[in-house]
């Protein structure tokens, strides 16, 4: 069987440098808020060329977080993508704002701008743009409206690490950004981890205080804040395998682009790298999509492959959202009803690429 995704050869390739960073950790006998966070916050702001990187427990905390420090809730709006993993929303949510969903593009799956405007009130405070399955949203789109309504950009970068979009990286396109490092993300740690990356020195410096239950000092607490700290241990597994990131990225990219030259099937729509540019995509997925999903998947695993679905239920469509579970969201209700993810990450073998492209093409 052609895993979807083998976390455990991705991290093998690394483990002598992580058992090393796992070793000093242990003996250096100090958890939170250390050495390896403070080193790894200012790798990764290099990294994404900001000024601020701000380690925190997980990338639905990074988001949360954001809308808390600029103080963006009850009563506000925040526009989103209705073509997202849940987190997204949930972390507008988390801060009593309420979510405004836009319809993506179908062939991006990204935020369709065209479809912004008319959704912006006196409430607006913000737009939360996604970088789906490791694609840059299309910013500059983006950029115009909100300066004409005076709005936050806020990037759910969870999973784009390391995507350029003109010459920058994600984490550096808007006002601020949220990150992910769940095992499966691209920059992954071996448990959970978040940062938030940005420009604006009072932003960080709230968040530097709002993470650790609002205090800069022990037992002086400014703000009502979160216990959301990234911990040494990751933080120092995250400094070994930030080196690799580009390089994995680029296997990525190779993987995409045999898939993209090489699927040759009526039925396979092909994802569509919007931006002309093929640094702006970093692969977190290879999605098409099949009319007949359940068919196509079935017929793949008989032919030894694993594949997945991102995401099976739109956000609109879950009972914890059941508000809306009455709404009409055409094209996200199609991409959740038509996509399948083929198998990819840096460690998949050319051969098995092969393989998957043949396979694929008999269908
Ligand atoms: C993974 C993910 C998140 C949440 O990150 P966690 O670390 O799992 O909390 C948020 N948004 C998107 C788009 C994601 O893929």
């Amino acid at each position: 069987m052609i895993p979807f995704l083998d976390l455990k050869a991705m991290n093998n390739r690394y483990s002598n440098e992580i058992e090393k960073a796992i070793r000093d950790v242990l003996s250096s006998g100090w958890y939170i808020l250390g050495k390896e966070v403070g080193a790894f916050e200012t790798e990764f702001a290099k990294y994404c060329g900001v000024k601020h990187a701000i380690g925190v427990a997980n990338g639905l905390d990074a988001l949360t977080l954001i809308l808390k420090a600029y103080e963006i809730g009850k009563g506000d709006e925040v526009i989103v993508p209705a073509n997202t993993y849940i987190a997204t929303i949930l972390s507008i949510s988390a801060n009593g704002a309420t979510p405004v969903l836009v319809e993506p593009k179908i062939n991006s799956y990204n935020i369709d701008p065209t479809q912004i405007e008319k959704q912006i009130t006196s409430r607006t405070k913000a737009i939360m743009t996604v970088h789906l399955y490791g694609q840059v949203a299309n910013m500059d789109a983006i950029k115009h409206i909100a300066q004409k309504y005076n709005l936050k950009i806020i990037e759910d970068a969870a999973q784009a690490h390391g995507a350029v979009y003109n010459g920058r990286r994600v984490g550096s396109l808007g006002n601020a950004a949220g990150f992910s490092f769940y095992p499966g993300k691209n920059l992954g740690a071996l448990g959970d981890g978040g940062a938030i990356t940005t420009n604006d020195d009072e932003l960080a410096d709230r968040l530097r205080a709002l993470r650790n239950y609002g205090s800069y000092e022990k037992y002086q607490n400014l703000f009502k804040g979160l216990n959301s700290r990234l911990d040494e241990m990751q933080a120092a597994i995250l400094r070994v395998k930030l080196k690799y990131l580009d390089m994995d990225n680029e296997k990525r990219r190779q993987i995409a682009e045999y898939y993209l030259n090489h699927i040759k099937n009526e039925e396979v729509v092909l994802p569509v790298v919007e931006n002309g540019n093929r640094l702006s995509h970093v692969w977190h997925l290879f999605v098409v999509r099949v009319e007949n999903r359940d068919k196509f998947q079935e017929y793949l695993t008989q032919n030894g492959i694993q594949t997945a679905i991102h995401y099976p239920i739109p956000p609109h469509k879950q009972k914890a959202y059941e508000e809306w579970n009455n709404c009409c969201l055409r094209i996200t209700e199609e991409i959740h009803r038509t996509v399948v993810s083929l198998p990819m990450s840096p460690v998949l073998k050319l051969e098995d690429v092969k393989k998957i492209v043949e396979v694929v093409n008999n269908y």
